[in-house]
């Protein structure tokens, strides 16, 4: 680092680890199951007539068929570069830097935390218990302590539903102290009901969303925050002029047709059943333990000789993420369900690993 950036770099920067997103640590291979993506591609059409243009900063073509989609108000409804700049809004519009903090259950989604960093936010952490449920008496302990809230349910990387009578009591134990962030970016796999439902009876209630998992978007990044009308109007106080560009914006529109959820419902059955083969066909093998659950589109295992396993992966062009640094997850591995071809094309691969290893 130079001495003008040394000298210059708020010090709260300096000691950040930038997130290790899929993408950033490893970009070749041809099968990617390491970011929870779907293996499904779907058509778009885009019309470039308006791309001279800025764009609207809230599409009513997006926000009206989101808000339909989740059972809830246009105006309870706010579109955003990714669920990630949904979370980043919401560390911004209720905490003060240096002075107020966030509260995480790890293991789970790493942004949350880094999102707070960023913005000198302090990170309160309590555990999740060992069957991953929530410790609520240690949550409420904090009470006062922290303004926001994250609860990631279908949770990542544990594949594990957050009971609702959990939440419930979170909701209630901070229901004039905090917002209280339930992360959905996998509920269209859960059988789980939505928290969207609960807007009105909760005015400290949050829901994040996104079309990157179950609507096979990643690439688009786009994310919606389900919220009381008036914590949307706080988040738009501070949300770019333009977050959304134009053809982010059209793909999402017809993305959202009644047609589209439709197959995208079909593509969520199918990758359900995917699913269930390779868990089956992995936990046939002694070298692996399911750990969590699978209420998402991924699983978790303990995997024995994690790490040579991961590098002769690797080599095969297969990634998959090594959760193994997480809180309690030590030798854990998280698979996306992938493809047909592409999950039989990691089982035999994990087959060539272990008897290889054998001889
Ligand atoms: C993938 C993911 C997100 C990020 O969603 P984007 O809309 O792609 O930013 C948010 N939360 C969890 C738990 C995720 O796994």
């Amino acid at each position: 680092m130079s001495q003008l950036v040394k000298n210059l770099l708020c010090s709260y920067v300096k000691a950040l680890q930038p997130y290790q997103s899929a993408r950033r640590l490893y970009s070749g291979g041809q099968d990617w199951l390491n970011a929870n993506e779907s293996p499904f591609a779907n058509d778009y059409q885009l019309d470039s007539s308006k791309l001279n243009r800025y764009p609207s900063c809230q599409p009513s073509s997006v926000i009206n068929a989101y808000a339909s989609y989740a059972g809830v108000k246009p105006e309870e409804t706010l579109v955003s570069r990714g669920a990630d700049e949904g979370i980043e809004l919401l560390v911004r519009a209720f905490c003060e830097p240096g002075k107020d903090s966030v509260l995480i259950c790890p293991p789970t989604y790493g942004m949350y935390a880094i999102s707070a960093q960023t913005f000198n936010v302090g990170v309160e952490q309590v555990a999740l218990n060992d069957d991953f449920s929530l410790n609520t008496d240690a949550m409420c302990a904090l009470v006062g302590k922290v303004k926001v809230v994250f609860i990631c349910s279908p949770n990542n990387p544990t594949g594990t539903d957050v009971p609702a009578a959990q939440i419930e009591k979170v909701l209630n134990a901070f229901a004039d102290s905090a917002i209280v962030v339930v992360d959905e970016a996998y509920i269209e796999f859960s059988s789980a009901q939505s928290w969207a439902s609960k807007l009105a009876q909760y005015p400290n209630l949050v829901v994040l969303r996104t079309l990157s998992k179950a609507f096979a978007l990643a690439g688009i990044r786009c994310g919606f925050t389900l919220a009381s009308a008036e914590i949307i109007q706080a988040l738009l106080k501070v949300i770019a002029p333009y977050p959304l560009p134009e053809p982010v914006a059209q793909i999402a529109a017809q993305a959202l047709t009644d047609e589209s959820i439709l197959h995208i419902k079909q593509q969520i059955a199918i990758l359900d059943q995917q699913k269930g083969k390779l868990l089956y066909n992995l936990l046939e093998m002694p070298q692996f333990e399911q750990v969590g659950d699978s209420a998402a589109n991924f699983i978790l295992l303990r995997a024995a000789q994690r790490e040579g396993l991961m590098n002769y992966l690797v080599s095969q062009g297969i990634l998959i993420r090594d959760q193994s640094k997480q809180l309690n997850l030590q030798d854990c591995l998280r698979i996306t369900v992938g493809s047909d071809e592409q999950n039989q094309r990691l089982l035999e691969a994990i087959q060539r690993f272990y008897q290889s290893e054998q001889a």
